[in-house]
C-alpha cells in the first residue's frame, strides 16, 4: 500500500476520513478521540465550519499570485500576528523548518551587519527546529542529524534551562549573534524550564547585543494558554517564529521580528513562491478570528488545568510515572521506562496519543476539546499507563 512512498514514516495502521471537533473517524468507520491535533496543528479541532466556508470562498476567488505582488490578506495577517504578539514585521513561509531558516539567515545578516565574519547561534540540547539541513543543525539531537553530515556550521550548544552555562560561553565567544531556542521543549519531551530562564535570557541577550530568537513553532497560537508562551513572562523576543497551529492544517508558517531585527531582511535576500498566499493567509486570519471569538486561548489555560487535575488523581501512588508537566494544554507524562507501546494501545482503544523522547506521553488536544471529551481522555489513558507499567513490572 505505501509502496509509492519513500519510507520516512513508521505509519500506524490506520487511515482518517473524516472528523469533527475532537472526533476523527478512520474508513471502517470506527470513531478517535484525537489528544494529538495532528502535532499541535489542528486547534480548531477537524472539519470547523468557519474554516472550512473560508477556505472555500477563497478557492473559489484567488488561491495563489506569488509575491511579485501586493497581498491584502498578507498584509491583514501580518498586522494581526504583530498586534497580538507585539512584534513589527512578518515574513511568511509554508512550514515551521522554513520559518527557522528565515530567523537562521536573519540572524546571520544581522551578524554580518555588525562585522562578525562567522556569526554563530545558541542552540540549547534536546531541542526540535526542524529537518532542513540548517534547522536540523540546530536541532539538539543527533538521530536527526546522524547521516547528513557535513551539519552546517555556526551553531554552539547548551544544556537546555542553564543560564550559567549560557554565560560561561559568552565570556569565551564573541562572535555569538543570537540564542534560539523554544519557552517548552515539544519533541524533546514537553520540558518546561524554570521560571527565570526565558527573563534570564532576555537579560543575557540585551547586555550582549544577541537577538532572543524563540521558535514558537509547536507553542504558539493559543496552545499554552496564552497567544504565545512568552507571554507567561514578562519579556518581548526579537524573532519569534510560528507555524502549526497558524493554518489549523493549511501550511503556513511566519517568521516575526521587531526593532534592528525587523530591517535586516531586504529585498533579494529572502523569499519564497508560495509562501503567504491568499489561500494560506485566509486559512490563518480565519484561524486567529474563531479562536479570539470563542476565547479559545483562555479555554486551552482552563481546560488544561482540568486534564491536568483528572491526571494527577488518577496516577496518584502510580509506580512508574516520574511526573507531569503541563501548561495550557500541552502535557507531558513522563514514565520511568520507554513507552511507545501506549500509543498503539490507545489507538485500539480509540485514542489518538504521541509518545517523545522515548518515555514522555505527549498529549496536544484540539483547544475546542470539551470537558466530557477531555474526562474520557483521561479514563482511557489512566487505566492503559497503570496496566503498562504493572506489565513491565511483572513480565
Ligand atoms: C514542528 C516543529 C518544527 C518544524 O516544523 P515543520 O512545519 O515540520 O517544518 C520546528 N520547531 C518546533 C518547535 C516544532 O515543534
Amino acid at each position: 500500500m505505501t509502496d509509492s512512498l519513500m519510507a520516512t514514516y513508521a505509519r500506524l495502521p490506520v487511515a482518517f476520513s473524516h472528523g469533527h471537533g475532537a472526533w476523527l473517524w478512520d474508513e471502517e468507520g470506527k470513531q478517535y478521540l484525537d489528544a494529538l491535533s495532528g502535532i499541535a496543528v489542528c486547534n480548531l479541532g477537524h472539519a470547523h465550519p468557519a474554516l472550512a466556508e473560508a477556505l472555500c470562498e477563497q478557492a473559489g476567488a484567488l488561491l495563489h499570485t506569488s509575491n511579485l505582488y501586493h497581498i491584502p490578506l498578507q498584509e491583514r495577517l501580518g498586522r494581526q500576528l504583530c498586534q497580538l504578539s507585539g512584534m513589527q514585521r512578518v515574513f511568511f513561509s509554508n512550514s515551521g523548518a522554513e520559518a527557522n531558516e528565515a530567523a537562521i539567515k536573519l540572524a546571520r545578516l544581522y551578524g554580518h551587519r555588525r562585522g562578525i565574519d562567522t556569526p554563530l547561534i545558541l542552540v540549547t540540547e534536546n531541542s526540535f527546529h526542524g529537518r532542513t539541513l540548517a534547522t536540523l543543525s540546530a536541532t539538539g539531537n543527533r538521530r536527526i542529524q546522524a547521516g547528513f553530515e557535513p551539519l552546517l556550521p555556526g551553531f554552539v550548544r547548551v544544556p537546555f534551562d542553564d543560564l550559567e552555562a549560557v554565560r560561561q560561553v559568552a565570556v569565551n565567544e564573541p562572535r555569538i549573534v543570537a540564542v534560539l531556542v523554544e519557552p517548552i521543549q515539544g519533541e524533546g519531551g514537553v520540558n518546561i524550564p524554570t521560571d527565570d530562564y526565558l527573563p534570564g535570557l532576555r537579560e543575557l541577550c540585551d547586555q550582549h547585543g544577541w537577538l532572543l530568537m524563540l521558535d514558537e513553532i509547536q507553542t504558539g497560537i493559543g496552545r499554552t494558554g496564552r497567544w504565545f508562551a512568552f507571554q507567561h513572562h514578562d519579556i518581548q523576543p526579537d524573532v519569534l517564529t510560528l507555524a502549526k497551529a497558524l493554518g489549523n492544517g493549511v501550511p503556513i508558517g511566519a517568521c516575526l521580528a521587531r526593532g534592528e531585527a525587523a530591517e535586516v531582511l531586504q529585498p533579494g535576500s529572502h523569499g519564497s513562491t508560495y509562501g503567504g498566499n491568499p489561500l494560506a493567509c485566509r486559512a490563518a486570519l480565519t484561524v486567529l478570528e474563531q479562536l479570539g471569538l470563542n476565547d479559545l486561548v483562555s479555554r486551552a489555560e482552563s481546560l488544561g488545568r482540568h486534564l491536568r487535575a483528572g491526571f494527577e488523581h488518577a496516577l496518584k501512588n502510580v509506580n512508574g510515572v516520574v511526573q507531569l508537566r503541563q501548561r495550557g494544554l500541552m502535557l507531558g507524562i513522563e514514565l520511568e521506562r520507554p513507552c511507545a507501546a501506549l500509543v498503539s494501545r490507545a489507538l485500539e482503544k480509540g485514542l489518538l496519543i504521541n509518545v517523545t523522547a522515548e518515555r514522555v506521553i505527549r498529549l496536544l488536544p484540539p483547544l475546542v476539546m470539551d470537558e466530557q471529551q477531555a474526562d474520557l481522555l483521561v479514563n482511557t489513558l489512566a487505566p492503559l499507563i497503570r496496566d503498562f507499567l504493572s506489565d513491565e513490572a511483572t513480565p
